[in-house]
C-alpha cells in the first residue's frame, strides 16, 4: 500500500470541495467521489459470469459463433465463423486457403 497524494479540488458538478487522488488539470472537470460515481456509466454486463483473475493480459475473448455450411468446392460439411449468406460460395478452411493462394497468384 502506498499513500496516495490527495489534491484539493472543487467538484465541477456539485461545487463541493473534495479531494482527488490526482492532480487536477485546469480545464478538465473534477468530480467528487459522489458525482464521479453518478457520472460513470453503469456497465451492466449481462449474465452472472464473473471473471476470475486467472489470466493476465485480460483479452476479452468471446467465442466466435460458428455456422454450419457446405464447402462449395469439396462439398464437405464445414463450419465457418460467419453466417453463410447463400449467394456467396462458402469454402472450408482448406479450400479457402487454396483459393486465397491462387487468387494471390492471379493478381500478380
Ligand atoms: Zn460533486
Ligand atoms: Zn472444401
Amino acid at each position: 500500500m502506498e499513500d496516495r497524494e490527495m489534491h484539493k479540488a472543487t467538484c465541477s458538478d456539485c461545487g463541493a470541495e473534495c479531494e482527488v487522488p490526482f492532480k487536477p488539470t485546469e480545464g478538465k472537470p473534477v468530480r467528487c467521489q459522489d458525482c464521479f460515481r453518478k457520472n460513470r456509466p453503469q456497465r451492466s454486463s449481462g449474465g452472472g459470469g464473473r471473471r476470475f483473475g486467472g489470466n493476465r493480459g485480460g483479452f476479452d475473448r468471446r467465442p466466435r459463433e460458428m455456422h454450419k455450411a457446405t464447402c462449395a468446392e469439396c462439398k464437405q460439411e464445414c463450419e465457418v465463423p460467419f453466417k453463410p449468406s447463400g449467394d456467396k460460395p462458402v469454402y472450408c478452411k482448406e479450400c479457402y486457403a487454396k483459393k486465397q493462394d491462387s487468387e494471390d497468384r492471379e493478381n500478380f
